[in-house]
């Protein structure tokens, strides 16, 4: 079969991303190829949002993509990791749903950073869009996938329950 041509052209289309970070007056701006973004689009479509999760926070590779997807993908996710791991320092590793940080005892930092809106659909890496949290609230989260009121700073879950964040610096 011959191969379609022309549809890759000369152009590169850029994107300028600005993402916001923990500090209300600091930004980021990245240049990001669209093609890059289409990478990604494609890498995580039908993904479980805990999986792309993971691979933020923990910077894996996701070794069923193809090497150029991966290639392409790293940049966006090394910024995303970035703002995370900013985050979970703004909070010296502490949960923003409980307090809590667990591990502290063993000199273990495993809180995460969790996408408000979903990052499957979202693909917002933005800092007002990431909350840290520990792994037992993070998991009853997406079990959970309770309703985040922004203005309230509570989540309210399907059982009517109703908690605030403890800590908040930067949403
Ligand atoms: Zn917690
Ligand atoms: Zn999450």
């Amino acid at each position: 079969m011959a191969r379609k041509s022309g549809q890759t052209g000369f152009f590169s289309r850029n994107i300028q991303v600005i993402y916001t970070t923990e500090y209300d007056d600091s930004y980021v701006l990245e240049t990001i190829a669209a093609d890059d973004m289409t990478s990604l689009k494609h890498a995580i479509f039908g993904k479980q949002e805990r999986m792309i999760e993971t691979m933020f926070n923990h910077d894996f590779e996701d070794l069923s993509a193809g090497m150029l997807v991966t290639e392409r993908t790293v940049k966006i996710r090394k910024l995303n990791k970035k703002i995370g791991d900013n985050l979970k320092l703004l909070y010296n590793y502490h949960c923003q749903i409980c307090g809590e940080s667990i591990g502290e005892e063993y000199d273990s930092q495993i809180v995460e950073a969790h996408h408000i809106d979903y990052f499957v659909t979202s693909l917002n890496n933005d800092s007002i869009n990431q909350m840290i949290v520990c792994p037992n609230h993070h998991s009853i989260i997406h079990d959970t996938n309770p309703i985040f009121d922004r203005r309230q700073l509570q989540y309210i879950y399907i059982n009517g329950l109703e908690q605030r964040l403890v800590l908040n610096q930067h949403l």
